[in-house]
């Protein structure tokens, strides 16, 4: 037998292809492929990934070569690729489930060729030029290097060359003006070859940024990609705790670690199962809130490891057994990383596996 979950997080698979729908209408005639790294962050690859492919995205991006494993088998036939490369040793593992590492360094570049050497046919790649971030891709003196030996693509199945916006979010930010440029620079010495540039936020840009492959995942979970602006994409996931008890407490009384909540008069304090350990941020205490009925009820003391404590003295109906929406209608992901002082994917990507995943309409 199961036992009955603490918290549940459902998730709407056909939201999620109705965010995917817009992006792809946005980014027309570029492709739009599905990032679906750290789980789909945190929603759940194995579900999601497959109801986007069926819905006509062929390409996904995961960051390790164990997701791209995990989710091989699940879209048989799909543009993969591992955002992280491939590192020494996975080549073998990349050429037998057919994927596609992003190049982020020389040195990478020229591993995959030997790979394809040794394989005695072409081997797919993206390669990835670093335009301002300093993480991955190859960087300006690199770059010239391969600019000038084009030989070391040779065996190469070059299919694109991506870059990766640092503050697409932004958009007066000038770094993604700068950004085109030096993408289009980059682009000029390399191989003609289709582009892959905008994320998210990079998709609300303008045409220039949207590419031959954009490659967004916040906004496919629902995460506002115009921060400041009304959200163009639909909720897709409901996160729901349930009520363990619920005790009044005279005023001057105070609730959880520290005392950091003291009751101003009498007081319903409901405990509920989800606590740190699960996600559910210990920054959120007595700034965070959950909805019941359509109204809000804030959070009270301390978040703890498996607990949260909420005032519902004026929601009578509160009582053990019910449930409180966490992230949901009234409290979208981003208002609670807001409260939270993060941004909507760490509070998505933080979601333990304690907490059930359930797919079906919110
Ligand atoms: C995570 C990631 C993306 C997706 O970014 P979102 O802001 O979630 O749309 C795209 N490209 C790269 C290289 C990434 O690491």
């Amino acid at each position: 037998m199961t036992a009955e979950p603490g918290a549940i997080l459902t998730v709407d698979p056909a939201a999620v292809v109705a965010n995917w729908r817009l992006l792809a209408a946005r980014a027309a005639p570029g492709a739009v492929a599905a990032v679906v790294k750290a789980d789909a962050y945190g929603l759940g690859a194995a579900a999601l990934a497959p109801a986007l492919a069926a819905a006509g995205c062929r390409q996904f991006f995961v960051a390790t070569p164990d997701e791209a494993l995990a989710l091989r088998p699940l879209l048989p036939g799909a543009f993969l690729a591992v955002l992280g490369g491939v590192w020494p040793g996975a080549e073998a593992d990349f050429i037998a489930a057919d994927i596609v590492p992003v190049l982020n360094e020389l040195g990478e570049v020229d591993r995959w060729r030997a790979a394809a050497r040794a394989a005695g046919r072409a081997l797919p790649a993206l390669l990835h030029v670093d335009t301002g971030m300093s993480r991955l891709g190859l960087d300006a003196a690199e770059l010239a290097v391969l600019a000038a030996d084009p030989g070391r693509l040779v065996g190469i199945d070059l299919r694109y060359v991506m870059t990766h916006l640092l503050a697409a979010e932004c958009p007066d930010d000038p770094a993604n003006a700068e950004q085109g440029a030096r993408f289009a620079a980059a682009c000029a010495v390399l191989p003609p070859v289709p582009r892959s540039f905008a994320n998210s936020s990079g998709l609300f840009l303008g045409a220039a940024f949207a590419s031959d492959l954009a490659r967004p995942g916040a906004a496919l979970w629902g995460i506002n990609p115009t921060p400041g602006q009304a959200n163009p994409m639909r909720q897709v996931a409901r996160l729901q705790a349930r009520v363990l008890a619920v005790r009044g407490v005279p005023s001057g009384a105070t609730v959880g670690y520290n005392a950091t909540f003291t009751a101003a008069r009498a007081t319903r304090i409901a405990t509920v199962a989800i606590g740190y350990a699960d996600g559910w941020r210990r920054a959120l205490s007595n700034t965070g809130a959950a909805g019941f009925d359509g109204a809000r009820v804030p959070l009270v003391g301390r978040v703890s490891m498996d607990l949260t404590t909420f005032d519902v003295t004026d929601q009578p109906g509160v009582r053990p057994g019910v449930w409180l929406d966490l992230i949901g209608p009234g409290q979208d992901v981003d208002a609670v990383a807001a409260a939270a002082g993060t941004n909507g994917y760490e509070i998505l990507t933080g979601l333990g596996p304690r907490i059930a995943r359930r797919y079906g309409s919110l």
